[in-house]
């Protein structure tokens, strides 16, 4: 595992997040439960707890975008980036984007938003790509046949947990 240069790392254990927009792709609840979902798989294994906002500025800001969307990383039409976040700290970071020119699934027929969600996840809390190929944090986008037997490999524990206990 690896984490940012400086090691950025949230001061605190409790963390805010709110959804800012929805992709066309899935209901609402899907996306929802997918951030959900992803949010659980590094609560499970440090200190750290999420809760959502519906208004103002949260820890974790989530939002769906094409093209040009605000920052200096243009996402690119369907393919190749997916999605990006920003290591912990305040502002546009800890904040996570994702392409929407991308056809998000709840299952792998397209690209699993879950999935992403939880490698995204690991870079608002200051995870930075792995070279472990079985890690969550390894860049480039598994999709895992048995989606429901999804677990973190050790490596991304180790990585985790070196930062937050
Ligand atoms: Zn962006
Ligand atoms: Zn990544």
């Amino acid at each position: 595992f690896s984490s940012f240069p400086g090691m950025p790392k949230w001061r605190k254990t409790h963390l805010t997040y709110r959804i800012v927009n929805y992709t066309p792709d899935l209901p609402r609840d899907a996306v929802d439960s997918a951030i959900e979902k992803a949010l659980k798989v590094w609560e499970e294994v440090t200190p750290l707890t999420f809760s959502r906002l519906y208004e103002g500025e949260a820890d974790i800001m989530i939002s769906f975008a094409v093209k040009e969307h605000g920052d200096n990383y243009s996402f690119d039409g369907p393919g190749h980036s997916l999605a990006h976040a920003y290591p912990p700290g305040p502002g546009l970071y800890g904040d996570i984007h994702f392409d929407d020119d991308e056809k998000w699934t709840e299952d792998a027929s397209g690209t699993n938003l879950f999935l992403v969600a939880a490698h995204e996840l690991g870079h608002s809390l200051g995870l930075f790509h792995s070279a472990n190929t079985e890690a969550l944090m390894y860049p480039l986008y598994n999709s895992f046949t048995e989606l429901a037997q999804f677990r973190l490999s050790q490596d991304d524990v180790n990585g985790i947990q070196s930062l937050y206990g």
